[in-house]
């Protein structure tokens, strides 16, 4: 029970991780909409609900289990650095240990749904549901069982931030589903899932933030595209600096990228005229490696000096075009 406290204290940080990898199963399930409702920042309420391919009822119980052994010996295994290498197909099983969990689905097309409630790691009850198709996994009372976890929790206001980040990665990542996120009965944002970017950007931002956005359309001469949208410095304020980057559909976090879009602006930023920027790279998958440390999100490239000449070229010529 200690190796598994501690395993799924390392997947699950917060509430923000348990929506993370929620998300990440309705996205691999190829739903075409996502529900994201939080309570209190996530630490009393997460529900994610999707309408993607279900599960059976045996599916649904060897998705709880405990996959792996051999990847966590003991402490000291953790302490050489194991757990950083992620764990898959630990998700749920790892989010049921350290939560109150219940899991309604029934398969695309299926003809029966199933309930499966777990609570402290352990299958409380599994039977039928009169659901419709598609999955809900509901986690309440996040690290009750942990109080150590729990403790570490911070304010709503913080906990929400983080899940609000992590849905609108994914949001704008897959413009082509539909996303939603709620919290404490409000809903924050909706997207569309209409497929295109502008039309994410608009529901998750707003119409003041969207309208004023470049485009950065990229055209593929080299061995990375670059396309999205960048702020004009002149009518959009963000409250913070802030380039989000994807490479090949997947939310990275790259100085390298961040450089280059910063010094693309030159000297026409001020202090209270942060940049706002959101770009797709695509990128041939041996030039770049998206899973050096899966958790941080860090990338390594092949050609770090390409990168930047690509993203500096493209966010320049969109700047110029505008007059800017
Ligand atoms: P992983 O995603 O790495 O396989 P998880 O613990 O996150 O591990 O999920 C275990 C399994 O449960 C998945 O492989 C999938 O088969 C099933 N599953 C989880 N979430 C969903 C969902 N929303 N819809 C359909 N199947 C799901
Ligand atoms: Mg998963």
């Amino acid at each position: 029970a200690t190796v598994r406290k501690i395993a799924a204290g390392e997947v699950v940080e917060r509430p923000a991780s348990v929506v993370k990898e929620l998300v990440e199963n309705s996205l691999d399930a190829d739903a075409d909409r996502i529900d994201v409702t939080v309570e209190n920042g996530g630490t009393e309420r997460i529900a994610v609900s999707d309408d993607g391919i279900g599960m059976s009822e045996d599916d649904v119980r060897a998705a709880v289990r405990e996959h792996t052994t051999s990847k966590i010996e003991d402490a000291a295994d953790l302490q050489a650095g194991v757990t950083t290498l992620g764990f898959r197909g630990e998700a749920l099983h790892t989010i049921g240990a350290v939560a109150r969990t219940t899991i309604t689905t029934k398969p695309r097309g299926g003809d029966r749904g199933t309930e499966l409630r777990m609570e402290g790691g352990e299958v409380e009850s599994v039977g039928p549901a009169g659901c419709p198709e598609g999955t809900t996994v509901e986690v309440t009372d996040l690290f009750y069982n942990t109080p150590a976890r729990r403790k570490y929790l911070k304010t709503t206001t913080t906990e929400f931030s983080h899940v609000n980040t992590v849905v609108t990665r994914y949001a704008l990542a897959n413009p082509d589903v539909a996303v939603s996120l709620t919290h404490d009965g409000r809903e924050v944002f909706a997207t569309t899932g209409r497929g295109d970017l502008q039309s994410a950007l608009l529901s998750v931002y707003g119409r003041e933030v969207a309208t004023a956005m470049i485009p950065v359309e990229g055209e593929s001469d080299g061995a990375v595209s670059v396309s999205g949208y960048v702020s004009d410095p002149e009518t959009t304020r963000s409250t913070r600096e802030y380039v989000s980057t994807y490479v090949n559909g997947r939310y990275v976090s790259s100085p390298v990228v961040r450089d280059a879009v910063l010094s693309a602006y030159g000297g026409q930023l001020s202090a209270e005229r942060y940049p706002f920027a959101v770009l797709f790279l695509d990128v041939a998958p041996d030039e770049v490696d998206v899973n050096v440390h899966p958790r941080k999100m860090e990338c390594r490239w092949s050609d770090e000096s390409a990168v930047k000449e690509a993203v500096g070229t493209e966010v320049e010529d969109a700047l110029l075009d505008h007059g800017l």
